[in-house]
């Protein structure tokens, strides 16, 4: 078993609710969504975040944001979107395997209010 729970569901190993998959990234609905379409977008290769991802692979980056995107407009989220890389403790990170939430379908307007 892998010891990243998100290396494991690119494995396979634990099951996700996959919306999309190519050789370089894996995106898949988020199990406690913060909005009606909550989607995280990962690579296949485990990097710890995003300043990791793009300073080892910027190419590699660069299909994780495409594939956000492309999410996105798959889920029909033509009014807007965010797209959020929690980096950090202090940021909330939890997930040590770097990971785009793409998040819509509601009013997303921050700061609130
Ligand atoms: P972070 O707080 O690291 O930015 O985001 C981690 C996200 O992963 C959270 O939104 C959390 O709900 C989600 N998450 C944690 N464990 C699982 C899981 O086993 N499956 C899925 N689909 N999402 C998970
Ligand atoms: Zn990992």
């Amino acid at each position: 078993m892998s010891e990243c729970l998100f290396c494991g569901i690119v494995e396979g190993e634990t099951p996700a609710d996959i919306v999309l998959r190519t050789d370089e990234v894996v995106a898949f609905r988020d199990i406690s969504p913060q909005s009606p379409v909550h989607v995280l977008v990962i690579s296949t290769s485990h990097h710890a975040n995003v300043a990791e991802i793009v300073a080892a692979d910027p190419t590699l980056a660069g299909h994780l944001l495409a594939a956000a995107a492309q999410v996105a407009e798959a889920e029909g989220l033509s009014n807007g979107y965010r797209i959020v890389f929690n980096t950090g403790a202090d940021a909330g990170q939890t997930v040590f395997h770097v990971h785009a939430h793409v998040l819509g379908g509601r009013d997303l307007l921050w700061p609130p209010g």
